[in-house]
């Protein structure tokens, strides 16, 4: 039902309401009261006809008695028949002229009125009139044609207005707005909207616009998320497409770094076994010259016996046999580690201070190791040995570098929990604060004949492959580096 229906409804049942009680109610009783009122107002007539016919009844005068009441009904239009009669009954008005008289018509408004006429006590007759009370109920019968057609005109009126105002300001703005919210469902954000007051339908309108501009606004943002997901989408499959590819190559690359770097690291390693046979050597070599010396001059001064030449070759061949053990020791030292194995963490360290023993001594590096044997762990013995020779090499480098004299390097191996601590402390100068976080890049070197694999090669073995950590920081005068590495849980 729309609302113009519904507002009309109440209004048309009010009308029939109304109408229903003008008619059943209000108009016959006002009609009855009319009626009371006229036929009081004939009767206190009648009377006083009555009290005047009275004399000519007594007197017999019917001649005027006639003539009265002819000119009484001649004066009174709505008196449609006047009867007299006597005691006797005998009528005197009209006169029975043999004619039957004749009636009045049977009409809705005709009343009879009678009214006894006495003197003294004695009954003289009774007069009776039919008055059609029809002319004076037209008056009050058109007043209420009238006032019901005025109140059906208020009415309608009222209606009319009701139903104009709900129309503006309700109905109208109303459809538009369901016009809005249906091309809103289709996403159509710019009908006009109503523009009314601040009353209920404003504020409902008000509503409605600002929820249409919140679902504007998120669907923009759905529409540039829909238009950015396919863009990423596009750009993930086409970098699906190359993925495999730049994977491939990537791989390839890093190959060929790791192999790079491999020979790099093989290439120091080697320099620093050379470096360092050459200093294991020297002592031997110059006792070596020393013995050749003695045959010689023994030779010279003929002082050469069998039993010196037998001496100092027994000396020479001893000798041999130490620098050929070195070279074994140094190969040995060198040789990469096929499987994991338990090993002594002390004899490792003690494996990498003898590399580098005779190189500290001829550089007068004062070393002291305090590795006590007894922690075990399982991993690489020779590749963490490698790791520890280049803290070492470091630490004698940074000496050479810095100082003149007084040059130390201090050794420590502890536990520390389930732990094998090793600390390589050197009075070298310490490392420069803003390199710190670099040190253990790939290639990160602050010396000229440097590579920068050292101590990226040392975090690799004990981060990567014995599961420990490496760390350096900075002491009185120099540096520490500290090897952590787990020990061997059922040792
Ligand atoms: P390289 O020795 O070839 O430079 P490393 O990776 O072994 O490469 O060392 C990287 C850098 O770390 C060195 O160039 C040096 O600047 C610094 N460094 C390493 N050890 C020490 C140390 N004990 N004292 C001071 N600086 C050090």
């Amino acid at each position: 039902m729309s609302l113009r229906a519904k507002l009309l409804l109440p209004l048309v049942l009010i009308g029939i309401l109304i109408s229903g009680y003008l008619s059943a109610f209000w108009v016959p009783r006002t009609l009855a009261a009319d009626e009371v009122a006229h036929l009081r107002a004939v009767d206190r007539h009648l009377s006083s006809v009555a009290d005047s016919l009275v004399p000519l009844l007594l007197g017999n005068q019917l001649d005027i008695l006639h003539g009265n009441l002819d000119s009484l009904k001649q004066a009174n239009t709505d008196w449609l028949s006047i009867r007299l009669v006597n005691a006797e009954g005998k009528q005197l008005y009209p006169l029975a002229t043999g004619v039957v008289s004749q009636e009045p018509p049977a009409l809705p408004d005709l009343r009879k009125v009678e009214k006894p006429i006495h003197y003294l006590g004695e009954h003289l007759g009774t007069l009776t009139i039919q008055v059609d009370l029809a002319p004076s109920l037209a008056n009050t019968r058109n007043e209420i044609t009238e006032l019901t057609l005025v109140l059906l005109g208020v009415l309608a009126v009222l209606m009319l207005t009701i139903v104009t105002t709900a129309e503006i300001m309700v109905g109208r703005p109303v459809r538009q707005l369901s016009d809005a919210a249906s091309r809103l469902a289709r996403m159509d954000f710019g009908t006009p909207l109503p523009n009314v007051g601040t009353d209920e339908i404003g504020a409902l309108v008000n509503s409605f616009s600002s929820m249409r501009d919140d679902l504007q606004s998120n669907h923009a943002s759905l529409v540039q998320e829909i238009a950015d997901r396919k863009e990423a989408e596009e750009a993930l499959k086409q970098l699906n497409e190359t993925l495999e590819q730049r994977v491939r190559a990537e791989v390839a690359a890093n190959r060929d770094k790791d192999h790079l770097l491999i020979q790099q690291s093989r290439l120091a390693a080697m320099g620093e076994m050379v470096h360092n046979i050459a200093h294991q050597w020297r002592q031997p070599l110059n006792t070596l010259g020393l013995i050749i010396s003695n045959i010689v001059d023994d030779f010279r001064f003929k002082t050469l016996t069998e039993e010196t030449l037998e001496r100092d070759a027994a000396s020479a061949r001893r000798l041999l046999e130490k620098m050929s053990a070195t070279i074994d020791d140094f190969r040995d030292f060198f040789r990469p580690d096929r499987e994991k194995s338990s090993f002594d963490v002390a004899t490792a360290v003690r494996d990498a201070v003898f590399i580098i023993e005779a190189a500290l001594k001829s550089n007068h590096i004062d070393l002291a190791v305090d590795a006590p044997p007894g922690l075990t762990s399982s991993g690489f013995p020779s590749q963490y040995g490698q790791a520890v020779l280049n803290l070492l090499v470091n630490a004698k480098e940074a000496i050479q570098e810095n100082r003149d004299s007084d040059g130390r390097i201090r050794v420590a191996l502890r536990q520390e929990g389930g732990d094998a601590v090793l600390s390589v402390e050197d009075n070298g100068g310490g490392i420069p604060e803003d390199i710190l976080p670099r040190l253990f890049d790939p290639y990160f070197t602050t010396k000229d004949q440097g590579s920068g694999i050292g101590l990226y090669m040392a975090k690799m073995i004990i981060e990567r492959n014995m599961e420990g950590g490496i760390s350096a920081a900075n002491i009185e005068n120099g540096a520490r580096f500290t090897l952590r590495i787990p020990l061997e849980r059922n040792a």
